[in-house]
């Protein structure tokens, strides 16, 4: 594993796929996802110019962020229990995995606390597959006035997982159908909704191919992840 040049890899593809969809290659933000991986590793993705980095888990990243560079920029990805709304908002400077009115409400609690405001997503599962977070695209549209009344929430735009597929063809229609959502969601808010974080290792040049501006990116640039249990031998 090299890390220089999985990263310029990952870069280069990113170009390419924006070259394609005649997009600009500056629209496409890359988020390295660094979860299961140290301190030193961000460092040194870090040190190759690489900023913005994505967590999945409050307890994980709070350290990890802690022992980091300040200058560093970090996103949560992963599905956050309201009880932790607290530190979501002290760590990250945005949130891209909202996924109910209930959470929404208690991050938005927690920013006034901290007196700030937070740059947020809304997590949409677009595939309707029963284990994905994300609000139904129809509950969405019925709540999406309520969660923009949060006055310390501002909501960039949307967030969605595929299902995983050894064809990153199969991803293209969720990507295509989460525009479609925030498309309807700039009609019910008549502003713009510019962010969509959609895509991963298998897929982020398809998802960049239908718009995405952020590609959350983690084996194609880290390499395949230490699984807790290997890391703890016979600890359970
Ligand atoms: C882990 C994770 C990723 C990165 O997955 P890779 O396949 O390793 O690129 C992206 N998004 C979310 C929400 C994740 O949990």
């Amino acid at each position: 594993m090299d890390l220089a040049d999985n990263l310029e890899f990952v870069q280069e593809r990113i170009v390419a796929a924006c070259e394609r969809a005649d997009r600009s290659p500056e629209s496409v933000k890359l988020v390295a996802v660094s979860k299961t991986h140290s301190a030193d590793t961000v460092k040194a993705a870090a040190e190759l110019g690489q900023t913005l980095f994505g967590e999945s888990k409050i307890q994980e990243a709070k350290l990890k962020i802690s022992n980091c560079p300040k200058n560093l920029s970090w996103h949560l990805i992963g599905h956050l229990q309201s009880n932790k709304a607290r530190d979501a908002v002290r760590f990250f400077q945005m949130i891209h995995s909202v996924d109910s009115f209930h959470l929404a409400e208690e991050i938005n609690q927690q920013a006034e606390k901290q007196s700030k405001s937070l740059p947020i997503l809304i997590q949409v599962n677009v595939s309707g597959e029963a284990s994905k977070f994300g609000y139904e695209p129809k509950a969405l549209f019925e709540e999406f006035d309520a969660l923009n009344e949060l006055e310390r929430l501002e909501i960039h735009g949307f967030m969605t997982m595929a299902p995983w597929t050894p064809e990153p063809e199969k991803a293209r229609p969720h990507f295509r159908r989460l525009r479609e959502v925030r498309d309807e969601c700039e009609q019910i808010l008549g502003a713009p909704l510019p962010e969509l974080s959609m895509g991963m290792s298998g897929d982020y040049e398809q998802a960049v191919e239908e718009g995405a501006t952020l590609v959350r990116v983690g084996t194609g640039i880290f390499g395949a992840r230490v699984r807790a249990k290997d890391q703890n031998p016979g600890g359970g």
